[in-house]
């Protein structure tokens, strides 16, 4: 069997092109959604995401700022500056980026966005709404796996869906979606790192969701212990879901984002690319190559769940300003 590719960029595409039109409509009457985006001192992977951000706001109409806090600001301060967004007459959505320096409680300042600003969804008020069938928005990456996911398989009602981890902004918040629709929901096991025989779970998924990122977090660990000076041996980044460990015909969501090294030298060291850097690679939690010969259907990485999540994210921002702007 050879699995239908799940086009993430085909679907981002259509969705930006309604929240364009929405934002238009939006800016029409008065109330252009505005995203203000808070990053805290300087960071290169966050100034390629912003950047990002910037272009696809722009993309489809909503306006973007990015507000620059110096890395040493305090925890009061800031919060004193998410207090002037929230009573804001122009901002109507609010994002931080990650990471945070260390005298942040990234937790505390994600609770200061007003629910309403909210549209990463979030924040608590919006995270509980997701128990009791959804509210204005719901976190953006589970939202675009889910979408993908029922755009291939449109009928979930008893489907047997394993979703392979369980953090509060990816697979916990997948389940709680997943269970929305009263009599047409899926029966979903949800499994993670103390899960006892992940094989046994996979193998009777008639449908895979898979967010673990486990290549990158033992690339991560081997990284930093060896910069420490330990004896550590090359881990072993193969994909954490291989074929076998998938029903025939299934689909599978896989979000994971690895970025690891293409192999090692004999130092133990990430071999090295034209340009004397690292050569690095991006996959997902599943093997591609041989799951897409078994699967009924499938999401590459990159190209299937983040571009998507990206387009989650501008509809989130015209939702809320279309709901509370
Ligand atoms: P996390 O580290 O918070 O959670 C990882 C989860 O995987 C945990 O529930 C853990 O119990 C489980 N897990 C770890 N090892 C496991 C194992 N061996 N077997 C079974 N379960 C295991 O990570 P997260 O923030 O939820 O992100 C998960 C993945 O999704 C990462 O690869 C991340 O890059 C990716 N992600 C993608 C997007 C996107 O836009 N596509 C957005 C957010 C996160």
């Amino acid at each position: 069997m050879s699995a239908k590719i799940i086009d993430g960029n085909a679907v981002a595409d259509e969705i930006k092109k309604r929240v364009s039109s929405d934002a238009a409509e939006l800016t029409a009457t008065g109330s252009k959604p505005h995203l203000t985006a808070v990053q805290i001192g300087e960071n290169p992977a966050s100034k390629i995401y912003t950047n990002m951000q910037a272009k696809a706001c722009e993309s489809v109409g909503i306006e973007y700022e990015l507000l620059n806090l110096p890395a040493e600001i305090s925890q009061d301060d800031l919060l004193a500056k998410i207090s002037e967004l929230n009573a804001s007459a122009e901002t109507t959505g609010i994002i931080l980026q990650m990471p945070l320096p260390a005298q942040i409680d990234a937790r505390k300042v994600q609770i200061a966005i007003s629910p309403v600003k909210d549209v990463e969804g979030m924040h608590p008020e919006n995270m509980g709404r997701l128990f009791y069938g959804g509210g204005v928005v719901a976190p953006c990456t589970p939202m675009a796996a889910v979408e993908l996911l029922k755009r291939t398989r449109p009928d979930l009602a008893g489907a047997e869906t394993v979703v392979v981890g369980h953090s509060e902004i990816v697979g916990k918040p997948i389940a709680m979606i997943l269970l929305q629709s009263p009599d047409a929901a899926p029966t979903v096991t949800l499994c993670h790192i103390a899960t006892k025989d992940l094989a046994s779970h996979t193998r009777r998924a008639d449908v895979l969701i898979v967010a673990a990122g486990v290549s990158q977090a033992r690339w991560l660990s081997y990284r930093r212990r060896k910069k420490a000076g330990e004896d550590v041996r090359v881990p072993d980044l193969s994909p954490l879901i291989s074929a076998e460990m998938i029903k025939p015909g299934a689909v599978v969501i896989d979000v994971a984002i690895n970025r690891i090294p293409k192999g090692f030298d004999e130092n133990g060291e990430p071999v090295k690319n034209e340009k004397g850097k690292n050569a690095m690679q991006t996959v997902g939690d599943v093997d591609f190559e041989s799951a897409a010969r078994i699967a009924g259907a499938i999401t590459p990485v990159p190209g299937g769940v983040g571009p998507v999540t990206v387009a989650m994210l501008l509809a989130n921002t015209v939702a809320t300003a279309k709901a509370f702007g």
